[in-house]
């Protein structure tokens, strides 16, 4: 495939703001293409050169991929940072630069095995004079494009292509175009990536022998699952009513989902909720796994927490989460700050895939190829059939160090629902009866100039919840309160790459910011009720037309959710749900004044 194709679908896809419109679009780019060059497109397309969790950087900074524009356009660089800032982004300023030149047609076009190849080469350079080298391949490549090629090509070294393509939306157009397009057959074909995390497999498997050789596509130690994901009810009760009447209860513990991958010979691979990869984050889990772990190759899963070394109580989140990123020290973190992971659940044990199995089985599985120890234990459960018991086996998760209890279906059926939200799982927190106690992931769309103390610098943001049938990332608040200075510092520099000139259509809201961003920071904030709100956009509709959700007196709890991805943040439907179990309370209780706040 000639790169110009690919580049004329993104200027198309970039145009458009409907989703529809987008797959009629992804259709016509991925129809004629075959392996190689199909898995290439589908990375490229998402901004990627590898599946995510392979980590896989091109390490372009502005300054580097500013300098490559400069010598390949041979305009001064200060003249091409000055011509940035008018125009907005440095892609579309190399474009300008290359169609303001009369260039020779080139006998050599760009092809997109060619640039895969070389932008291969720029994130393989690393170390001394590797920032020469990156910029000697941008040169040349840029030396040859067209200017939509360019434009395109900054974008993508900068980590900034905006033509927005979800997997959701590249699942859809594989279903069209490797199957009849019904729900069937996209169901079948979500699944396997759910189990694969890569969209790269999934497309080849398609191509060979359409839907059926999915099945040969299995689970793979040191390919993470997409995780399996909770559902919430607003009451022990209704939890229980979900479950028919029976259901094992797990203490929720509040730090970092881990799927931890060991194979046989002992090596291990970390992943987090977002399919990271955080091995190097927890040398000692990294250590002590495959001592704990008795039958290999297995894949198990859990949550890891930090722990007092000197009582072995569980210690909040925020000590666990310092450990992100932190390279040096972490023999310090370690001793610290120790961590220990409960696990809760086993996809792969020795050659036997067991995710399909129910719960119960997994369970027994798991218990049968751990041996707890200091690092590694399994995750507390037991097995309810009343509210009186859930409701002391919550207190008991609570003074253990927990946030609440998972609840989790025993029934046929609850096997690993690989990157699926269901009622199999149901999360409760504490307090949830009392009003609005739990917690709001929240996507950064827009930034507000501080005024007084924070004047020159951000003073709140608009924050979004993400509606996954539209696509969209609704706005639901605008937060400023609970960011200390070093938090608000921290900010500027973590949405630097997500700066957007003008609202980005995939972000909806009444309010316009000082500054948009396209979402990709997520927060976490509580707040004290969801009202009904004219100006947000968050569930338009739900309750009454033209009307979204906002959040009510809204905080920062200092918590940045890393491990969460724009989509991961709350959805349209959490919210309609977190309204509805809110009137149900104050129905039920009509004497009691509204709840205190934390
Ligand atoms: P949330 O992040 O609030 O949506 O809650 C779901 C998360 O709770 C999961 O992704 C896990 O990281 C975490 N968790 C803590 N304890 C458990 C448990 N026993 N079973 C499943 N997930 C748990």
């Amino acid at each position: 495939m000639r790169f110009s194709e690919l580049a004329a679908a993104y200027e198309r896809l970039e145009a458009t703001k409907k989703r529809l419109e987008m797959r009629v679009i992804l259709v016509e780019m991925l129809r004629p293409l075959r392996p190689p060059d199909l898995g290439r497109v589908l990375y490229l397309s998402q901004g990627m050169l590898r599946p995510e969790y392979e980590g896989v950087e091109l390490g372009v900074a502005d300054s580097l991929a500013r300098k490559a524009v400069a010598l390949a356009t041979h305009v001064p660089e200060a003249e091409v940072a000055r011509r940035t800032k008018e125009v907005g982004d440095l892609g579309s300023t190399v474009g300008r630069l290359l169609e303001e030149q009369s260039r020779l047609a080139t006998d050599d076009p760009l092809t997109v095995a060619g640039v895969y190849h070389e932008l291969e080469a720029i994130a393989a350079a690393k170390g001394a004079g590797s920032q020469e080298v990156k910029v000697r391949i941008l040169t040349d490549l840029l030396g040859r494009a067209t200017p939509v090629e360019g434009k395109f090509l900054v974008r993508f070294v900068l980590g900034t292509l905006r033509v927005g393509v979800r997997e959701m939306t590249i699942l859809d157009a594989l279903t069209e175009v490797y199957a009849d397009g019904s729900k069937p057959a996209r169901l079948r074909i979500e699944s396997a990536f759910n189990l694969s995390s890569d969209l790269r497999l999934i497309a080849d498997a398609l191509v060979e022998g359409g839907l059926a050789s999915l099945d040969r596509i299995g689970l793979e130690v040191g390919r993470p699952v997409r995780p399996m994901l909770a559902e919430r009810e607003p009451s022990l009760d209704e939890v229980l009513k979900r479950m028919d009447g029976r259901a094992a209860v797990e203490y929720k513990y509040d730090g970092l989902r881990v799927q931890a991958h060991i194979a046989r010979d002992g090596t291990v691979r970390l992943f987090s909720r977002r399919l990271e990869e955080t091995s190097a984050q927890f040398p000692e889990l990294v250590r002590d796994l495959p001592k704990a772990v008795t039958h290999l190759p297995a894949i198990v899963e859990g949550e890891c927490v930090p722990i007092d070394p000197e009582t072995d109580e569980i210690r909040p989140f925020q000590e666990v989460s310092r450990r992100r990123g932190r390279k040096h020290d972490l023999e310090k973190a370690e001793s610290e700050i120790p961590v220990c992971l409960f696990l809760f659940d086993v996809l792969l044990s020795g050659e036997t895939a067991v995710w399909e199995k129910d719960l119960p089985d997994r369970r027994a599985v798991l218990a049968s190829i751990v041996r707890p120890g200091e690092r590694v234990r399994l995750a507390t459960q037991r097995v309810v059939t009343t509210t009186e018991e859930a409701t002391a086996f919550l207190d008991e998760a609570i003074a253990a160090g927990g946030e609440g209890l998972m609840a989790k279906s025993l029934a046929v059926g609850s096997s690993y629902h690989a990157g699926a939200r269901g009622f199999w799982w149901i999360k409760y927190k504490r307090d949830y009866t009392v009003g609005l106690t739990d917690s709001i992931d929240g996507v950064v769309v827009g930034g507000f100039q501080g005024r007084g103390r924070r004047a020159g610098q951000y003073g709140a943001f608009l924050l979004a919840s993400y509606d996954p049938a539209k696509d969209r990332f609704e706005s639901f608040c605008k937060v400023g309160t609970g960011f200390d200075d070093a938090a608000m510092a921290a900010m500027p520099p973590r949405l630097h790459r997500f700066l957007a000139p003008e609202k980005p259509p995939e972000v909806e809201s009444g309010i316009v910011p000082d500054q948009w961003f396209r979402p990709g920071v997520v927060l976490e904030v509580r707040g004290a009720e969801l009202t009904l709100s004219p100006v947000h956009r968050a569930a338009l509709g739900a309750i009454r037309p033209e009307v979204g959700f906002a959040l009510r007196f809204p905080r920062f709890t200092g918590r940045i959710r890393e491990e969460k991805g724009p989509t991961d943040a709350t959805t349209a439907l959490e919210l309609v749900e977190m309204y509805r179990s809110q009137v149900r309370q104050a129905t039920a209780e009509p004497a009691e004044s509204p709840p205190e706040k934390e």
